[in-house]
């Protein structure tokens, strides 16, 4: 009997030393649900994870009273910790590269929709062109750690955060030694290592037209982010869909021939900031302004059924199910 308990105590031992324990965290942060799998680390370490994750939706939340991003939006001025002004930095060197197309001060013109407030409506014309007054991402001053913007105006760096908080996640377990993880963000992935096995994670990207997956990519050490304007948006009365991603020229939900947009790089906030951006930009500009980029590939879902997807994706994607009928451009 001794030796038989023995004998099981050694195979269990064996296994535990083979398959590394997985940490998993599962909570709400910055309005989306989250989930955390981490291997190899202990329950501490994953718990510093969600706090993490808190801090910077303490210091970055567009609708909490006291949040620094609250706080520039109320007084026109803030000292910013050392997160929030990397993070403005950052989302402002984007609205420049993007022509645009992602601005951090379109809040007055979000809000008014109704999207943060929950309050949704169709604002008419002279509402939108008084907002959009307001709207320009260049007039925000970030001298250092001060900010400031101008009178009425407001920034709001949901567009990024996510895939901000991602990366510092990212740096915090690979810091610890952490060899594999796989952090969900609300859909904003990131992919640490590889899977146990060595082989690659594979991700899926959600299907914009109905459930589950249209197409799944196979990587490691990558961050995967998707946009599109079925993730969020509110009906009018007409039936007309109204999405949470919008055009900073016109003030309006975005509405082109795209369905979504996937960005994998190894930044995540690269990924974030471009998957809201080439969301507005329509197929055409988003394809002329991924061709020659190296620290991106993107997958696009073309309304006309096409996917069109960067050249240096060729390996790792794949259309899942029905989506194998769609064609396939590839962006050199
Ligand atoms: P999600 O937060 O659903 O993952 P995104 O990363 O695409 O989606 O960010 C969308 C959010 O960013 C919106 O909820 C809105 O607050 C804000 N936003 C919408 N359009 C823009 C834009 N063109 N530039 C900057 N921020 C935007
Ligand atoms: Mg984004």
């Amino acid at each position: 009997m001794r030796k038989l308990l023995a004998a099981t105590l050694c195979c269990l031992m064996l296994v535990a030393a083979r398959a590394c324990a997985e940490e998993t965290r599962s909570f709400f942060a910055m309005d989306t649900a989250m989930r955390l799998r981490i291997w190899g680390g202990d329950a501490a370490l994953a718990d510093e994870c969600v706090a993490r994750v808190e801090q910077l939706e303490a210091l970055l939340s567009v609708t909490a009273e006291d949040s620094e991003i609250a706080r520039l939006n109320r007084a026109g001025r803030c000292e910013l910790s050392d997160d929030t002004a990397a993070l403005l930095r950052f989302a402002l060197d984007m609205g420049e590269k993007t022509g645009g197309a992602l601005d951090v001060t379109l809040y007055p013109v979000v809000r008014a929709w109704g999207f943060t407030t929950g309050a949704y409506r169709v604002p008419d014309a002279d509402e939108l062109n008084a907002l959009l007054a307001l709207v320009d991402y260049r007039a925000v001053e970030l001298d250092g750690a001060s900010a400031s913007l101008p009178a009425g105006a407001m920034a709001d760096l949901g567009s990024v955060a996510k895939g901000y908080a991602s990366d510092e996640l990212a740096a915090l377990l690979r810091g610890r030694g952490i060899a594999a993880a796989l952090l969900d963000l609300g859909g904003n992935i990131y992919c640490l290592g590889g899977k146990e096995d060595g082989s690659d994670w594979r991700v899926g990207v959600r299907n914009p037209l109905g459930d589950g997956y249209c197409a799944v990519l196979a990587l490691r050490d990558r961050a995967v982010i998707t946009s599109g304007g079925y993730e969020r948006y509110f009906e009018a009365e007409d039936g007309t869909r109204y999405s949470h991603i919008f055009d900073p020229a016109t003030g309006r939900p975005v509405d082109n021939d795209l369905l979504s947009v996937t960005v994998v790089g190894e930044s995540g906030a690269l990924c974030d900031a471009l998957s809201t951006a080439l969301c507005v930009m329509g197929a055409e500009r988003a394809t002329a302004y991924l061709a020659g980029q190296r620290e991106v590939g993107a997958v696009l879902m073309r309304r006309d059924e096409v996917f069109v997807v960067s050249a240096s994706l060729r390996d790792a994607f794949a259309p899942a199910g029905a989506f194998a009928a769609w064609g396939v451009e590839w962006i050199d």
